[in-house]
């Protein structure tokens, strides 16, 4: 499989280049040239099978020629086999016709994880073949950073450098980072906001010195193999519910679109869906845009989802790029606009055309601490403040002969206080992390300083 830039003007990659390059030079985003077909006849025979077993059917396509089948097989089966159930995505029904898959069994306890432990693989499989090393720097507020860590511990051919703002990220969230004592990941709690610790990343990758002498790399979510990675669970829900005899609706809580944009890559490889959901908290600039046909930036404002505290949804990108059929450089005027001027039309036919397959709507905080209440008292489940968005919007969406699937995300127990303030129930962390505060903490303090966050990362590696 070759793939292409949204922007049209990178060279066409390898599934091996694509996943060690993320962006594209062109500024674009990597999409495949085509999209591997699945007939009724091939998902009716995935019936039965593990959730590895489905995951490679539906992935190999995508990496076939990079990678054989083989080795691609034993690590997806690695990726996945130390998840903290047994379907690994265990769905639940919560009314008639509608139904929630927890995708937060893994290490981090959040979707993130099904993505970044099939990543880290990856990249330790490619990197040893060509026999190079990379290090990885990312910033986060949260669910990443955690997810990114795991997904590359003991990884001989990576070292990862996370920062997080100090003080300001919750215990369990820091915990899950900085208890981690492998010799290839650095903690670093820097004396700053979140935006300081994203700036620093991004000031480390426009300095090619740097970038270069270091082989600086991204496992952040504009990277194609973690889309790739999540169109396997989408699959793995629609035959549980009867794909491809019934059709499949998804509710999707959304931040940077790239949950949900696996789910448009499923269908269009053939999974019959009927349609997306998309949630969001009262950063609802995706919800606006589905709503008016106008998209328009706005500040952000923290809320109890922070994971879904976005205003531009990267990914996005890549569901434009299907409606703009390979002209790329509209779509660039288009974006460059967009971010120019807070705020873009990308035309009504347009506009039309991604509302037959998408619908939108928002909870604020207090809506999302109702529905909190509501759904544990009425089916038992207790959800986060970032599932539940999912739940809600699938319970609210117009009826339709699908069945709806929604998209559970992070464990209740990430978010305790919000669930325990909405709920009365305290969500305890599951048995394989219940001493995470027992254990020791490693992490460095820095100040917000460039030139100090460099040296600190040249003297580690040396
Ligand atoms: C990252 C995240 C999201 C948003 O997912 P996108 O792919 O960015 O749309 C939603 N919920 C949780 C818990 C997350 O960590």
């Amino acid at each position: 499989m070759q793939y292409v830039s949204t922007r049209g003007k990178a060279p066409a990659l390898s599934f091996d280049d694509v996943l060690l390059t993320g962006l594209a030079r062109d500024g674009g985003l990597y999409l495949p040239e085509s999209w591997p077909q699945f007939s009724e006849d091939d998902i009716r025979d995935m019936r039965g099978l593990s959730y590895a077993d489905m995951a490679v059917r539906v992935m190999y396509p995508f990496v076939e020629g990079s990678i054989p089948k083989d080795d691609f097989n034993e690590l997806v089966q690695d990726a996945y086999k130390e998840f903290g159930h047994p379907s690994v995505a265990p769905l639940k029904q919560l009314d008639a016709d509608q139904w929630v898959m927890e995708l937060f069994h893994g290490p981090t306890l959040a979707f993130k994880d099904y993505a970044l432990q099939l990543l880290g693989r990856l990249f330790d499989y490619v990197l040893k073949k060509r026999g190079e090393k990379v290090t990885i720097v990312g910033a986060t507020s949260g669910d990443t950073g955690s997810a990114a860590i795991e997904a590359c511990r003991d990884r001989e051919c990576i070292d990862i450098f996370i920062m997080h703002p100090k003080g300001r990220v919750s215990d369990v969230q820091r915990r899950q980072m900085t208890t981690i004592m492998s010799e290839n990941v650095h903690n670093i709690a820097v004396e700053g906001t979140f935006d300081d610790c994203q700036d620093a990343v991004k000031a480390m990758f426009n300095d090619m010195d740097f970038r270069d002498k270091l082989n600086l790399s991204a496992v952040n979510s504009i990277n194609w193999a973690r889309i790739m990675a999540q169109v396997a669970y989408y699959f793995w829900a629609a035959v549980q519910v009867g794909a491809p005899d019934r059709k499949t609706r998804f509710a999707v809580p959304t931040g940077n679109f790239g949950n949900v944009f696996a789910g448009y890559c499923a269908q269009q490889m053939g999974l019959p869906i009927d349609g997306f959901i998309i949630g969001s908290n009262r950063n609802d600039i995706l919800t606006r845009y589905f709503n008016t046909g106008v998209m328009k930036m706005e500040t952000v404002e923290p809320s109890l989802s922070p994971s879904m505290d976005i205003q531009i949804s990267s990914n996005f990108e890549r569901l434009l790029a299907q409606h703009y059929a390979g002209d790329g450089a509209a779509l660039d005027q288009a974006l460059t606009d967009f971010r120019n001027n807070g705020e873009v039309d990308f035309g009504k036919d347009r506009w039309q055309a991604m509302c037959k397959d998408f619908t939108a709507q928002c909870l604020d905080d207090e809506e999302t601490k109702k529905a909190i209440s509501d759904f544990y008292h009425q089916t038992g489940e207790l959800l986060d403040p970032h599932s539940v968005i999912g739940c809600a919007v699938a319970r609210d969406g117009e009826k339709t002969d699908a069945v709806t699937v929604a998209l559970a995300t992070a464990h209740p127990a990430k978010f305790p206080a919000a669930v325990k303030e909405a709920s009365g129930v305290h969500p305890d962390l599951p048995e394989r992390l219940s001493d995470l505060f027992d254990r020791d903490e490693r992490f460095d303090v820095l100040e917000n300083d460039l030139d100090g966050i460099k040296a600190y990362i040249e003297e580690t590696l040396a």
